[in-house]
């Protein structure tokens, strides 16, 4: 990375309105055919030019090509039947209609390669490619075959592994595994959740992430957060194990949110992602804003370790609203770096 504070975002940014329902979650797309293709790819386009505009050092395909962080992965598996559906309970937080594993999980042929491909051959910048992480994977899907979420974690963790050696392969250079159960399920999480994390980027030459959030800006989210009290001490139940693991960069969200910023001393020697950006409001950070909250993030981590990021992904928020986040993002790093060669 040639810049200090290198600027990227946790993942999503809104989709056109050409190409699906703007400030959605699983908005059905506009387009069919090979048209959805060119729309995807166009998209995607238009996604890093924002990021560039910005300033944003770290770019990402911002999940132009994908409905849903987790569901659009797991439709291109076998042993696994859309149209088999049952409710189950999300993150402890929300009902959800998902699809049910019916045998042994596989992946046939990658699955976001040709779209990374598309996005390298987009820039020479580095980039950064987002994967589900298998725990949060079990919990989007009722499972009748494995009867066990470790059993079938340790099954999606091998494949996510063979996708991410692929994405490797197309010149990805940060692979990032999106693990928001982690914040949920702290036990299993330490008994095996992080292993199985640790297996998904086993043997990789690429730098790898775990993203770790409190969600989008959706309903469903904002109430859960109203009732986990004055500090957020979530993250103090997996860091530690996660400061020993294999994992190079933890992401984590800071803006706005009620984590005490001493946490991140629990994984000293870690790059760490600091969100600076809130998701959840509309309302645009100044530059002054998110520099403030690095320059607290600074306390607890080397600045040569410290990525500045979004606290989650900006797919439901609209397109005007997230351009000025990134904005602020890439400014608010720039006061900071402007304050340290000083
Ligand atoms: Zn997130």
């Amino acid at each position: 990375m040639t810049s200090l504070l290198p600027t990227t975002t946790a993942g999503s940014l809104p989709k056109p309105c050409w190409l699906a329902q703007p400030e959605t979650l699983w908005s059905p797309w506009k387009l069919e055919g090979q048209e959805l293709i060119a729309g995807k790819r166009d998209a995607l386009r238009l996604a890093v030019d924002d990021q560039r505009q910005a300033g944003i050092d770290i770019l990402g395909d911002s999940e132009q090509t994908r409905q849903h962080f987790v569901t659009t992965f797991v439709e291109h598996l076998d042993g696994v039947d859309f149209e088999k559906r049952e409710t189950v309970r999300i993150r402890n937080r929300y009902d959800a209609s998902v699809p049910t594993v019916v045998g042994a999980v596989s992946r046939p042929k990658s699955v976001f390669v040709d779209d990374a491909r598309f996005l390298r051959a987009q820039t020479d910048q580095p980039i950064k490619w987002t994967l589900p992480g298998p725990m949060t994977m079990i919990d989007t899907l009722y499972d009748a075959h494995y009867r066990s979420r470790e059993k079938l974690a340790w099954e999606f963790a091998r494949i996510l592994n063979e996708e991410a050696h692929e994405l490797e392969a197309a010149g990805v250079d940060i692979i990032q595994f999106d693990e928001p159960a982690f914040n949920v399920f702290f036990e299993e999480a330490n008994d095996w959740g992080i292993a199985t994390l640790e297996r998904a980027a086993e043997g990789l030459k690429a730098e790898t992430a775990v993203h770790i959030c409190y969600g989008y800006g959706i309903k469903a989210n904002t109430d859960w957060k109203k009732t986990l009290g004055a500090e957020w001490r979530q993250y103090e139940q997996t860091f530690p194990r996660l400061q020993k693991s294999t994992i190079d960069i933890i992401s984590l969200e800071c803006q706005n949110s009620r984590v005490p910023m001493d946490l991140i001393e629990l994984v000293r020697g870690k790059k760490v992602m600091v969100g600076a950006i809130d998701v959840a409001i509309d309302m645009i950070e100044t530059p002054e804003q998110v520099a403030d909250t690095l320059r607290n993030a600074l306390r607890f981590v080397h600045p040569d370790k410290l990525y500045p990021a979004t606290n989650c992904g900006m797919a439901p928020l609209s397109r005007e609203v997230a351009r000025g986040k990134l904005k602020a993002l890439g400014a608010g790093a720039e006061i900071i770096r402007r304050e340290l060669a000083a």
